[in-house]
Parts: structure tokens; sequence; C-alpha cells
């Protein structure tokens, strides 16, 4: 039988290995040099917006809206259609979350929907750049900043993308990332969060660590001695560490070959199944670079779990991005009924993701273009 196909899978090469292994010899394991230069690696992907790493993209979510202060009475305004990580999180912090409907052509959140749910207590607007493909970032952080709140993008999909011209990491007041194993590239676990804003950021590293304010400057107590450190607000451990952060550095430097090689498996799936009429194929709007993350297809006529099924017993590991997040019972517990979002509700009725990594071949991907044909009965 035919190797299993995954959806996504990491691409790990001999120098990430000796990059990792270099670290375990050394005597930093935790916080040391490797975090300050995946930090400065990663600004330059996201046109110098300095970033800061943690230990995954659901830490990076709840970090940045750590730092935008929400809290209890404040309202997050958030896409249905991403993994339930980027409302969980707002949650978590007490905020209470807002959906706001998305494209039924990319799956990204409509700036009217959003215009349509921001009010005064609105404190952050999330956007997702579904499958890698940027959301509209312009429009929508005008549409937050009009109403006093911050625009976070969670970019766990879209890493080396650009939206009009400019980086993903570059646009919104937050921007979140993820380096789990079928993201774009890994740490294993990890993540980040970029922010321009000096007051942003210091939160940010500051939630990162406990909250622990070492600056003396900034101390209630500071001359209580040299080993005096102050908690101003609380925090957690999300600190990501030197033997992660090196392979990090490690595989940013193989990010574009990864982005370059994604989009000739993305063009190819295109190619071979663009005639083919149970199927819409993914859309790229006029001013966007994806850095293609997933290859969202969507199945008509009501088939989707019946080519999931088809492909799953072929070995081709299809999957499901995303069930609408509000769907989940711990927000049907809260009282969200579905229907609220028809666009997310559609969306996910009809998606199937294809395999999608780098490594693939070229006659993996034709192997699972010939299984879909052969599902709707083409040669
Ligand atoms: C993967 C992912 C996350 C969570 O990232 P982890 O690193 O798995 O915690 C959040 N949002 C989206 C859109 C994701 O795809």
């Amino acid at each position: 039988m035919a190797e299993f196909l995954p959806y996504g899978r990491q691409s790990v090469v001999a120098a990430d290995v000796e990059a990792v292994a270099e670290v375990l010899r050394g005597d930093w394991l935790t916080t040391g040099p490797a975090v300050t230069r995946f930090e400065a690696d990663l600004a330059g992907w996201t046109g110098g917006v300095p970033a800061v790493a943690v230990t995954s993209g659901t830490a990076a979510l709840h970090v940045a809206y750590a730092a935008a202060g929400v809290g209890p009475g404040d309202e997050v305004v958030c896409s249905p259609m991403t993994f339930v990580a980027t409302a969980a999180t707002a949650a978590m912090h007490g905020a209470t979350v807002v959906f706001a409907d998305v494209s039924p052509e990319t799956a990204n959140v409509l700036p009217d929907a959003v215009k349509a749910a921001v009010t005064a207590r609105t404190k952050v607007v999330a956007a997702v750049d579904f499958a890698g493909h940027p959301a509209d970032l312009g429009t929508l952080g005008e549409l937050a900043h009009e109403a006093g709140a911050l625009l976070l993008e969670d970019a766990a999909h879209s890493i080396g993308g650009s939206w009009q011209g400019r980086p993903v990491g570059s646009w919104a007041d937050l921007t979140t990332f993820s380096f789990f194993p079928t993201k774009n590239l890994t740490t294993a676990e990890g993540g980040a969060v970029c922010a321009a804003d000096p007051e942003l950021l210091g939160r940010a590293q500051e939630f990162r660590n406990h909250g622990l304010v070492r600056d003396r400057s900034r101390q209630r107590f500071p001359d209580e001695g040299g080993w005096h450190q102050e908690v101003h607000a609380f925090g957690l451990n999300y600190r990501l560490p030197d033997v992660l952060c090196a392979l990090g550095s490690s595989q940013l430097s193989r990010l574009s070959s990864f982005v370059a090689r994604r989009a000739e498996l993305h063009a190819r799936y295109r190619a071979g199944l663009s005639d083919l009429e149970g199927v819409a194929l993914p859309v790229t709007l006029p001013g966007a670079e994806p850095a293609w993350h997933l290859f969202a297809l969507r199945v008509l006529g009501g088939r989707r779990r019946e080519l999931y099924e088809f492909l799953r017993e072929r070995g081709i590991g299809v999957q499901v991005n995303y069930i609408p997040v509000y769907w989940h019972p711990v927000f049907a517990d809260l009282g969200y009924r579905r229907g609220m979002c028809p666009g997310a509700e559609r969306f996910y009725a009809e998606e199937l993701s294809l395999p999608l990594w780098p490594d693939l071949s070229d006659a993996d991907v034709d192997r699972v273009i010939g299984e879909v044909r052969a599902f709707f009965g083409h040669a």
C-alpha cells in the first residue's frame, strides 16, 4: 500500500539537528543568545517589527491579549474560522468574544462584519490569515482604530506572506505566529508575538516572564538589593528555550524555500483540479502574496464527508479546518448559537485540506489529485 500522506508535516534536515545539538553542548539551555538571535531573525521577516519568542502559538495569543490589556468587561471581535485558541485565549482573560462572519471565498473575516460587531467596549479585533492568505489588514486596522481598539493578526498560517507589498507582521498592532510542526516553520512547540509599539512589546516581554520587572528605574523598591525584581502585573512562564530557538533560526534560514515549494504544490493542485465541477478552488485576492499553509479545497453538493472518508481510506490524511469556533460546547454553553455566522458555517461544511508540506513530491500531489478525480468519476 502507498505511504500515508499527512495533511501537514515538518521539514527537518541535518543542519537543524546540528543547530540544536550545538546548544545542548553549550552553557545555555533556556534563555540565552539563541533566543535573542531567533527574535532578531524573525524581525527580518516582519519588516523589522520586533518579536518576542514564546512557547506556542496559543501562548502568543494569550500574551498578545495581555499586552493589549484585555480583561473582564472588554469585547474581542474575532473570526470564527480559526483554531479555537484565537478566541479561547481572549475568553481566558475574561473578555466577551464577539464573532464576525468571514468571506465565503477566503474564509477571512469580512470588514463589514467587523464594522457591525465593534462597540465602545471593543478592545481588540482579531483577524486570522486563513490558509496563509492575508486578511484585509489595512481596512481592518482602520476599523479597529476608529473603534479605539487594536488589530491583532493571528498569522499562525501566514509567516512569509505579504499583503499589498508589505510583509505579514508589519501591519497589525500585534501579530502572532505558531511554530507547531505542521506550520510554515517549526520549533516543535513554539510561537512569537510581534509589536512595533514599545509599550505593547514591553508588556508582552513581561507577561512571558512572570511579569517580572528588572529595570530599576521602574521598580517600586529599587534599593532593595542587586537580587531584587518585582511583579507589577501577573504573568506566566511562556519562555521559548534556547534549544528550540536554535531550531527556529535554522528553519527560518529556509523559510523562503518552504514558502516557494508550498506555492508550487498549491499551483499543482489547482492545475490538476481546475476542471472538476464538484469542487471550488482557493482564491487569491489582488494584493495578496499568500504563504500557503493549507490547500483548502471546497467540496460542493454536500459530499465533503464522503470525500474525506474516501481519501482517508486510501492513505491520504486530509483534514478539516475548522469547525466554527462557537460550535465548541464551551462556547455553546455560554449561549452562542449555531447560525450566527452563516458564511463560516457554509465554509466549514465544504472545507477539506489536502496534504501540503515542503517535502511532498510532485508525484505525491499527483496521487492525491488522481484520487480526488477518481472520486468524482474523472480520469
Ligand atoms: C496552530 C494555530 C494556533 C495555535 O498554535 P499552537 O502553536 O498550536 O499553540 C492558533 N491559531 C491558528 C490559526 C493556528 O493555526
